[in-house]
C-alpha cells in the first residue's frame, strides 16, 4: 500500500512555506511521496505581474528537483479549462487505485474556503485531508468559524487537531470511514508568493524565501517585474 500526499496550489511562486510544511507532514506521516500539482490559471484572469502556469511548472520543479520524494504534476496544466481540485483527485484515484491511500494537503486558510469549491463534500470523500497551519490563521479557527450551512455542504465531517510530533502513520491509517479531517501543527513559516512578488517588483531580495534555483529562475525570466520599471531594479532581487 503507498500512501502519496497531494499539495495543490498556485505556486507564484513556490516557497519554503510549502516545502517545509510537505516536508513535515511526509516525514510525520511516513507518504511515500507527495505531488505538488500546480493549477492552471484561466487565460482572462491572468495578471500582468503573475507567471504563466508553464513558468510556475517549472519553478515548482526546480525547487523539488533534489527532494527524491517531491515531484510535480501536469495534470491541472494540460486539463483544458479551470483546474477543479475534486477532478485532479478523481484522477489520481484512478491513477493509484482503492488500495493506496491518497492525502490532500491544504494551508488552513485555503481550507476556509472549502466550502465554496466545487463538489467540497465529494473531495473529501477521495482523500484524506490534511490542513496545515499558517501564520495568520488559527486552526481552531475552521471550526468556530464554519455556518451548519457550510458544515452541511461538507458533509458534516469530523475535525480532529493533531501536533505533528504527535502523529505517526498509525495515526493516520487508524483512520477509517468517515474520515476526520485533520488539523496539523506544522512549524510554519510566514511566507507567501503575493508578498515574495511584491519584493521583486520592488527589486528587493527573496533569497532565503525560496531556494536559490527558483531565485535564479525568477531573475532570468525576469518574472514579476513590472513593465515600467528599469532593467536594473529587478535585478537586485536574485
Ligand atoms: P498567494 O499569496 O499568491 O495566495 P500562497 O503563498 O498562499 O500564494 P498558494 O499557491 O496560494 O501560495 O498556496 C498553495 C497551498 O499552500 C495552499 O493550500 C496554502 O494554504 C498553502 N500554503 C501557502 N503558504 C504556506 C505556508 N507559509 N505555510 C503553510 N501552508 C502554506
Ligand atoms: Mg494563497
Amino acid at each position: 500500500m503507498m500512501h502519496i500526499g497531494v499539495m495543490g496550489g498556485t505556486f507564484d511562486p513556490i516557497h519554503l512555506g510549502h516545502l517545509r510544511a510537505a516536508e513535515e507532514i511526509y516525514w510525520a506521516l511516513g507518504l511515500d511521496r507527495i505531488t505538488f500539482v500546480p493549477a492552471a490559471r484561466p487565460p482572462h484572469k491572468e495578471e500582468e505581474f503573475e507567471a504563466s502556469a508553464l513558468h510556475r511548472y517549472e519553478m515548482v520543479s526546480l525547487a523539488t528537483v533534489y527532494t527524491p520524494y517531491f515531484s510535480v504534476s501536469p495534470i491541472e496544466l494540460s486539463r483544458p479549462g479551470r483546474s477543479y481540485s475534486v477532478e485532479t483527485l478523481r484522477e489520481f484515484r484512478k491513477l493509484y487505485g482503492a488500495e493506496n491511500a491518497i492525502y490532500f494537503i491544504m494551508g488552513v486558510d485555503a481550507f476556509l474556503d472549502i466550502a465554496t469549491w466545487k463538489e467540497a463534500q465529494e473531495l473529501l470523500s477521495l482523500a484524506q485531508v490534511i490542513v496545515a497551519a499558517r501564520p495568520g490563521w488559527r486552526l481552531d479557527e475552521v471550526e468556530r468559524h464554519m455556518t451548519s450551512e457550510q458544515r452541511q455542504l461538507l458533509g458534516n465531517p469530523r475535525f480532529e487537531y493533531v501536533k505533528i510530533s504527535a502523529i505517526t502513520r498509525e495515526t493516520a491509517k487508524a483512520h477509517h470511514e468517515p474520515r476526520p479531517v485533520l488539523l496539523v501543527e506544522v512549524v510554519s513559516l510566514d511566507i507567501s508568493s503575493s508578498e515574495i512578488r511584491q519584493l521583486v517588483k520592488e527589486g528587493r531580495s527573496i533569497r532565503y524565501l525560496v531556494t536559490d534555483t527558483v531565485a535564479a529562475y525568477i531573475g532570468k525570466n525576469r518574472l514579476y517585474c513590472s513593465g515600467q520599471k528599469l532593467i536594473g531594479e529587478c535585478e537586485a532581487s536574485t
